[in-house]
């Protein structure tokens, strides 16, 4: 017997009623019934983003979207400042350059959020950039930034402000309007209840100003246009992952009922045990402004990271994702997003317990499991 248990950042646990959801017989995508899905969802989509602005539904992964986002929003005479402090940020700046899009790519050192000083002071400097790429929790670091300064920054120097919220949204306080964001994009895999497969945008209406402008946009499949245009009559230009959508509206239902702010916490107090729990473990957490959505735990000196990773894994059925380029060996990430609580975290620590232990690591068994409970004690 093997209990699958998804602490990766993606994808995470779906609920079984969200899995039966997308078993049941369907009907044809241009339908009524269809039509009426998507109305909902889109209608749900925009509780969860806090936005009056459009919202947009992809066949593909949240990158999809994000092209779709980067390459509509930065027509010929843009220039874009990306914000590269991980895998993800780093992808952005790659697909800028891929296209020809002309691109400032400010490292920030892994593990650390960028300063809202230090865009304002490109933005200053450099009249030319039009639009500003940054990821709100960047899942590959397991680091947050803070989203609405950096709103403020672009909407004081007037700027379309692009945000990779593939990790906050549904999981962190996020609120698309009051923070000025003009594009925001997550996918379904994350903190939203699904499978991989769909992708998601709120656009601003600055936004649509630029992309309306630019109608070739360099891309078919991933045209905002062409999107919009489809989402006034609820429905996509070709044929969307319908029982994708159907699953999403039984997912976000499921959130909205616990209610947006609920989920913010139940996830905010996951990873708060979780840090809790490392630091009585002796485990250091690698980021210096760690996101809500995933812990990134230091592996202890002595401990083999792929031991540590197989034995959760092989024991326990907990899967966890490790470090990328120069991280990789050096931690182990531990998602708080999907279908999880505060049972599944105290069982995921208890296991981690075991296992470092097994390894060899030095600290006092049951301290984790312990500081995890107070935290979850202090928080009901
Ligand atoms: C997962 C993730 C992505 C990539 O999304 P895909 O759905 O895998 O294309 C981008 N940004 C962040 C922050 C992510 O966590």
């Amino acid at each position: 017997m093997k209990k699958i248990r998804l602490f990766t950042p993606g994808p995470c646990t779906v609920p079984e009623e969200v899995l039966i959801e997308m078993a049941r017989p369907f009907e044809h995508h241009r339908t009524a019934w269809f039509k009426e899905l998507f109305a909902e969802c889109t209608t749900q989509l925009k509780q969860i983003f806090l936005t009056a602005n459009d919202v947009l539904i992809f066949t593909g992964s949240g990158t999809a979207t994000a092209e779709g986002a980067i390459v509509g929003c930065n027509p010929t005479g843009s220039k874009i400042l990306t914000i590269e402090g991980g895998k993800f940020g780093e992808r952005w700046g790659k697909i800028a350059d891929q296209f020809g899009i002309p691109a400032v790519r400010h490292k920030v050192e892994w593990g650390h959020a960028v300063e809202p000083g230090v865009i304002e002071d490109y933005l200053k400097k450099d009249p030319a950039i039009t639009s500003v790429m940054v990821v709100h929790s960047e899942t590959s670091t397991a680091t947050a930034c803070d989203l609405e300064a950096i709103g403020r920054v672009c909407r004081a120097h007037d700027r379309l402000l692009l945000a990779d919220c593939i990790t906050s949204a549904g999981a962190l306080p996020l609120r698309i309007d009051d923070w000025g964001v003009d594009v925001a994009i997550t996918g379904s895999q994350k903190a939203l209840l699904l499978p991989p497969g769909l992708g998601f945008a709120s656009v601003s209406e600055r936004a649509w100003k630029v992309i309306e402008q630019n109608p070739q946009q360099s891309s078919f499949y991933l045209n905002y246009n062409q999107a919009r245009k489809a989402a006034e009559k609820n429905d996509t230009p070709y044929t969307p992952a319908h029982l994708l959508v159907r699953g999403l509206r039984v997912a976000l239902r499921m959130l909205l009922d616990e209610g947006l702010e609920n989920a913010w916490k139940r996830v905010a107090a996951m990873a708060n045990a979780t840090r809790s729990a490392a630091q009585a473990m002796n485990v250091e957490v690698f980021s210096k402004s760690p996101s809500d959505s995933v812990t990134a735990l230091n592996v202890p000196a002595g401990v083999d990271e792929s031991k540590l990773r197989k034995a959760l894994r092989d024991k326990y059925g907990i899967h966890t994702a490790g470090g990328q380029d120069h991280l990789s060996g050096k931690i182990v990430r531990f998602s708080h997003m999907g279908f999880i609580d505060s049972v599944d975290m105290l069982g995921c620590i208890g296991a981690l317990e075991h296992t470092l232990f097994s390894l060899g690591h030095g600290f006092d068994v049951g301290a984790g499991v312990a500081a995890a409970q107070k935290v979850f004690v202090e928080r009901t």
